[in-house]
């Protein structure tokens, strides 16, 4: 479902990631483990076509992202990959419905408020529609991102440390959605994560660290 052939990444010369060959089947859910500053962000945008690296293919359900340009690049993001960052990014001056609906107009996709509907509902998030982000708890507005990921369900879920600042309920909460999301869409779900507490939790590992 991706692929990554020789990729490598540098800033300012100092090369920051390598990974020589990693495939990674349909529905499989996998970690992307390593200390903090190992690659994972880079890579996680890589795959997500945030960024192009430096050299080697990344291909994304068939599609070497390396050949779309920055307007294809981003209509295939919003209809095949599905990301939540570690920042959320949610857009402050629309409500949560909105802020999905966005994610499905940016991707070329008609707006489908009931899919919408359906995605919050599934969050436990039916209520908070109309909600501003800055009505939300921060649980509440990471379930908004998961739900933004995937109201167009992409083949390949991402997302970056999502556990990192939730205690330890909330850890396994937040792992049991992202997986039941990607399930649920047939998605590929690959986590980035140094959370030693959800390690056991996940079948398939890439770990950069011990790579490196
Ligand atoms: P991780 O997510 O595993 O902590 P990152 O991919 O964020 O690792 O970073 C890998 C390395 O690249 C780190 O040393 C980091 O400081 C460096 N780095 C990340 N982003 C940039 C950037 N935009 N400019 C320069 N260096 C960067
Ligand atoms: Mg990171």
């Amino acid at each position: 479902m991706f692929e990554l052939q020789g990729v490598s990444h540098a800033y300012d010369e100092a090369e920051v990631l390598h990974v020589d060959a990693w495939q990674a089947a349909q529905g499989e859910h996998w970690l992307l483990l390593g200390p903090s500053g190992s690659g994972k962000t880079t890579l996680l945008h890589a795959l997500a076509g945030i960024l192009r690296p430096a050299a080697g293919t990344v291909t994304v359900a068939g599609q070497d992202l390396g050949a779309l340009g920055a307007q294809l690049l981003d209509r295939f993001r919003g209809q095949h990959i599905g990301i939540v960052l570690q920042r959320l990014h949610l857009i402050p001056s629309l409500d949560v419905a909105h802020n999905l609906m966005l994610a499905q107009y940016l991707a070329g996709l008609p707006q489908d408020r009931q899919r919408v509907d359906e995605v919050l509902a599934g969050l436990d998030l039916a209520d908070k529609g109309s909600a501003k982000p800055h009505e939300l708890s921060f649980g509440q507005a990471q379930r908004v991102a998961i739900a933004r990921a995937v109201v167009n369900r992409p083949q390949l879920l991402l997302a970056d440390e999502p556990t990192s600042n939730l205690d330890d309920a909330r850890c396994l909460q937040a792992l049991e959605l992202l997986q039941a999301q990607a399930t649920a869409c047939n998605a590929t779900l690959l986590i980035a994560t140094h959370d030693q507490r959800i390690k056991s939790r996940v079948a398939q590992h890439y770990d950069l660290g011990a790579r490196a």
